[in-house]
């Protein structure tokens, strides 16, 4: 799923201040005894306000980062919203506000800041952890992936194939169309990418126009399939260009199985290896390299 993490903390950090502003108001109206707005007053205030539309927009997102944070945080808005408004309320009789209806909204307001401080910080790691061109995770998601994922195969008794995937000449479409065309392209190449792989195999942007994908298969035939399919749906995913003849990519695979034996490193340098053998061979194609057959224990250990 690509998420714009940016424009998302963005809204974030907009929502929180309006949250403030509303909170001065409160305060001025409470000091000043004038009557409070609806922002206040309303029994629904906490969904018409700016933090409760945002949070409403992105009620998906909080769910899927944390179900029980997002129900959470919800609760404490909608308790902070009925603590200032019981407060107000009282106010208005011209009788004393309760310590206790001042303990309740500081509560309420200190669990909701706590929260969305949390959130907040989620947010910036995830999106430290995300190219913001292609909106893939980065190679740091992929040295905290790649153990789970060599666990899950072998719990699923699946093979487990790493794909190390480079643009063709690339190089040659910056000098060719510009920079910024270039960008579009990657993003093109990693929709295409992402579009055909499964749900439950992950893709990377490792570098500049360097792509890493997990695979879980049944047989070499299958990891060999993924690859092929990839490479047609890059071959055939042309990408329009104004004015001009559409842009064909194309890109070359290095496959390896990932043995028991393997960690990231020594798997990614046969899939880089398998990669350049590839480029050699001419481009646009897969190439496969397996590890060498280990010797038996008993050999290994003298
Ligand atoms: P090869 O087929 O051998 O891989 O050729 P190549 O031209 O793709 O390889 P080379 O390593 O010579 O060049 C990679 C190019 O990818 C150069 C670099 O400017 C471009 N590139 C890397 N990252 C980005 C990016 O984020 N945006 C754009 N526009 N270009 C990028
Ligand atoms: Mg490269
Ligand atoms: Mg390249």
């Amino acid at each position: 799923m690509h998420l714009e993490y940016e424009p998302m903390i963005r809204a974030l950090d907009e929502a929180l201040n309006a949250h403030l502003a509303w909170g001065r108001q409160v305060l001025r109206s409470a000091l000043t005894h004038t009557v409070p707005g609806a922002d206040v007053l309303d029994p629904a205030a906490h969904e018409v306000c700016q933090l409760g539309l945002w949070l409403r927009s992105h009620a998906g997102m909080l769910q899927g980062i944390n179900a029980h944070k997002a129900k959470a945080l919800e609760a404490a808005h909608h308790r902070m919203h009925d603590a200032i408004r019981a407060i107000m309320e009282q106010a208005q009789t011209g009788q004393a506000v309760s310590a206790a209806q001042v303990d309740a909204f500081e509560q309420a307001q200190d669990e909701l800041m706590r929260l969305l401080t949390a959130l907040k910080g989620r947010l910036v790691t995830e999106a430290i952890r995300h190219d913001p061109l292609t909106g893939l995770p980065l190679r740091h998601g992929l040295e905290h992936d790649f153990s789970d994922f060599q666990k899950a195969c072998r719990r699923n008794q699946a093979f487990f194939y790493l794909a190390m995937i480079d643009a063709d000449h690339f190089k040659a479409v910056n000098d060719r169309l510009g920079h910024q065309v270039g960008d579009q392209a990657l993003r093109h190449l990693a929709r295409t990418l992402r579009k055909n792989m499964r749900g439950n195999e992950p893709i990377y942007r490792f570098g500049g126009e360097e792509f890493v994908v997990l695979l879980q298969t049944h047989s070499a035939e299958d990891a060999q399939h993924a690859a092929q399919r990839l490479l047609e749906a890059v071959r055939t995913a042309l990408m329009p260009l104004s004015q001009q003849e559409p842009l064909a990519l194309s890109v070359t695979i290095g496959l390896t199985q990932v043995q028991d034996e393997d960690d990231l490193s020594s798997a990614l340098q046969r899939a880089d290896q398998a990669m350049y053998a590839g480029k050699q061979a001419g481009r646009n194609r897969f190439m496969l390299l397996d590890a060498p057959a280990q010797p038996p224990l008993a050999q290994r250990a003298g």
